[in-house]
Order: C-alpha cells, then structure tokens, then sequence
C-alpha cells in the first residue's frame, strides 16, 4: 500500500498550515477548531515548518508566559521529513517509529500534497487486514459477506 492510497482513503485531503509569523493562540484555535495534532508552516508554497501539539505542550512547560507572545516560527521544527505519494506504508511507518513524529506531509513535484497521520496509517492498516480477511473468507466458504 502507498501513500496515495491512504491519501485517497481520508475524507478530507486539503492540508492544514499556518504562517510563520501567526500567533501560537492562532495555532492552537486552528488544531482545536480542525480536531487535528500539527499544522504545517508554510509560506506559499514553501514549508517552512511544522508545529504539533508537542511543541506547545514542550513550550508550556518550558515557560507558560511565552505562549502569548510567541510566534510559530518560535516553536515550530524547521527540518521537515516528507514523503513522495508514492512511498510505501512500511517505510511511513519506519520513518515516524524512528524519528518519533506521528505527522508527515507529502509533498509531490515540490508542491504540498496531503498529511499523513499515525492514525491514518492505522486506519489504512486495519481495512487492509479486513479486506484481506474477507477475501480469504470467501475463498474458504465459496461466498461473500
Ligand atoms: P508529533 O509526534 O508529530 O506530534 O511531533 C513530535 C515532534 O516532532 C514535534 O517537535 C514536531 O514538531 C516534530 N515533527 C512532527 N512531524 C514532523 C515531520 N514530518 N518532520 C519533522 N519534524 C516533525
């Protein structure tokens, strides 16, 4: 299975982002308001970043004043990993279990293309394991369910 897949499986596929220099309140009303756990930074069409819950929660403990005052570009992570549409699930599941993330863009021809969560990957996990058991039921029984 690859990315495009799991990309064609989610209900939405526009990608959430956020300026540089937004507030982190703008940030953080964006995440509640969309139910999601990072945004990518970007300006136009360049990522500049990525910022998820982590690093405010990180930011929190750190010095809750800051909040207020700080940017995203204070708080987000600048070396951002993306995948192709065409790398596979396995290797999107090697790269965040090595790197610790649970958030991916996918980026295709230099151009923003999708998200890919944690969630995502065990989503497309799970019908795939359904799928297939399906299939083999039908193949034991001689029928569909
Ligand atoms: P997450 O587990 O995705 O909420 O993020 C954990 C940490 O990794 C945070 O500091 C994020 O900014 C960072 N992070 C998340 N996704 C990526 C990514 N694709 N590339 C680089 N850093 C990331």
């Amino acid at each position: 299975m690859k990315i495009r897949d799991i990309l064609a499986g989610k209900d939405s596929t526009g990608v959430v982002s956020i300026a540089p220099d937004a507030s982190v309140a703008a940030a953080i009303a964006m995440l509640v308001r969309h139910d999601i756990g990072a945004v990518v930074v970007a300006s136009g069409d360049a990522i500049s970043g990525i910022l998820s819950e982590r690093d405010v929660l990180r930011a929190a403990a750190e010095d809750a004043q800051r909040l207020g005052t700080a940017s995203v570009r204070d708080l987000m992570t600048s070396n951002v990993v993306t995948a192709s549409p065409e790398a596979d699930i396995q290797e999107v599941m090697h790269i965040m279990t090595e790197r610790r993330f649970r958030h991916l863009p996918v980026v295709e021809h230099g151009r923003l293309c999708g998200m890919v969560s944690i969630g995502d990957v065990v989503n497309a996990l799970r019908r795939s394991v359904e799928d297939e058991n399906r299939h083999l039921h039908a193949y034991i029984h001689g029928t569909t369910r």
